[in-house]
């Protein structure tokens, strides 16, 4: 039976574009959106790049307006999803009945600190747009930074910090940026950092104090870290709890299966959902897959098994330290690029790598190429196949 009432929870990414692809695939029932924080989507990704950076009004992180017509509750909560009675418990107590459901709740920032330290505001971590306001704000000032965390993120949001005059150290206990890109990548990375100032604390952080109003980081081994201000870039949790009675979770996770399905009735996307992928179950917490999974849940929940299973195309790019990464197939990569054109450390490069399966993951850095054409040199046998140059 086709569903008449859809209800999506989360209004992020995946909430907004499982919403329009809803009604791209031609559904034309009552579509209602719910979504915790006031804003309508925005681009998270934008929140560690250019936001850092935006003079006056920040104006990186806004969408294009959505075309789903439906209706918006903005900074209302599910606190509940009943499978058996088919509704969305909300927090004001009301309850949304649906015949189908998409659930895109994403995550939030895994903190360092206690909740105490949080408290007093020198620990911030970067989720929202809130996050990004307070960081600039406390930015202005040009405080000492301390970065936790060697991810994507933490580099970005120390690049950021760099950029507007302050003094910066991160503290990671595993090379920065080896675990997303693997060793020949992470180097290159490494060493832009290094040559814009970034100071690196090649440790553990084991706790988060407050001396006098000022935070200290407390690192494996005993040594301490002070700053004026920590920001925390340690992982993300899924927003699942709201999720904790309906059954739906397998071992603490929501797996949806190739169309993004829990039940017919029920599909998830997005920083939320583990899915199937040629490298086995998991998050893949990434802007683009989102959008991808998004899609194929949509047309699942209208179209059923007659819907297409997700094709998932791997796409990952980050904007740090003067380098602007692309990559197209699966990270992180194992020694030397199979192909090279140019130079990653001088100027730029595109680089390929090819996996056992016969895959491949196609990297540019500082190279000016169109992401489909990216796409297509990293499934091309070798770069011959390829319009990259
Ligand atoms: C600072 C930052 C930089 C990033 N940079 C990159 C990048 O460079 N490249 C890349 O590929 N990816 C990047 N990402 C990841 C990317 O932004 C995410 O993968 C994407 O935003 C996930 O979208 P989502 O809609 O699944 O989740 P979210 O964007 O988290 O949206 C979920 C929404 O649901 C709301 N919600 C949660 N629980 C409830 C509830 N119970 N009821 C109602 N609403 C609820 C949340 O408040 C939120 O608004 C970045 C993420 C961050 C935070």
């Amino acid at each position: 039976m086709r569903p008449e009432r859809i209800v999506v929870v989360g209004n992020g990414i995946a909430g907004l574009t499982a919403g329009d692809s809803l009604r791209t695939a031609g559904f034309d029932g009552e579509l209602t959106i719910v979504g915790d924080e006031q804003h309508s989507p925005y681009s998270r990704p934008a929140l560690s790049k250019a936001a850092l950076l935006d003079a006056g009004d920040m104006a990186s992180h806004r969408l294009p307006p959505s075309t789903h017509e439906a209706r918006e509750l903005l900074g209302a909560r599910a606190v509940r999803l009943d499978v058996e009675k088919k509704a969305v418990v909300l927090d004001d107590g009301s309850s949304l009945p649906y015949d189908g459901v998409v659930i895109a709740t994403g995550s939030r920032a895994r903190r360092l600190g206690d909740g105490n330290i949080a408290a007093n505001g020198n620990e911030l971590t970067l989720r929202n747009l809130e996050d990004a306001l307070a960081l600039r704000h406390r930015l202005a000032d040009r405080p000492s930074v301390v970065v936790v965390g060697g991810s994507a993120l933490g580099m970005e949001i120390a690049s950021g910090c760099l950029s507007v005059g302050c003094e910066v150290t991160l503290v990671s206990h595993h090379r920065p940026m080896a675990r997303q890109l693997g060793p020949y990548l992470s180097e290159v990375f490494l060493a832009a950092a290094r040559s814009s100032g970034l100071k690196l604390a090649p440790s553990q952080a084991v706790g988060l104090h407050d001396a006098g109003g000022h935070p200290v980081v407390e690192l494996a081994g005993g040594s301490r870290l002070g700053a004026d201000l920590v920001v925390s870039a340690v992982g993300d949790v899924p927003n699942t709890e709201w999720l904790a009675s309906s059954g739906l979770l397998a071992h603490g996770r929501l797996e949806v299966d190739t169309r993004g399905r829990l039940r017919p009735d029920i599909v998830a996307a997005g920083d939320v959902a583990a899915f199937p992928t040629a490298r086995g179950v998991g998050r893949i917490p990434l802007w683009t897959s989102t959008i991808e999974q998004s899609k194929a849940a949509a047309l699942a929940l209208v179209k059923g098994d007659e819907a297409p299973e997700l094709d998932f195309q791997p796409y990952f790019w980050t904007e740090q330290f003067g380098l602007n990464l692309k990559a197209s197939g699966f990270l992180p990569l194992a020694g030397m690029p199979g192909f090279s054109e140019g130079d990653p450390h001088e100027g730029g490069a595109i680089m390929r790598w090819s996996h056992e399966d016969g895959t491949g993951t196609a990297v540019a850095i500082n190279y000016r190429i169109p992401i489909p054409k990216l796409r297509r040199l990293s499934k091309a046998g070798s770069p011959a196949g390829s319009s990259a140059a």
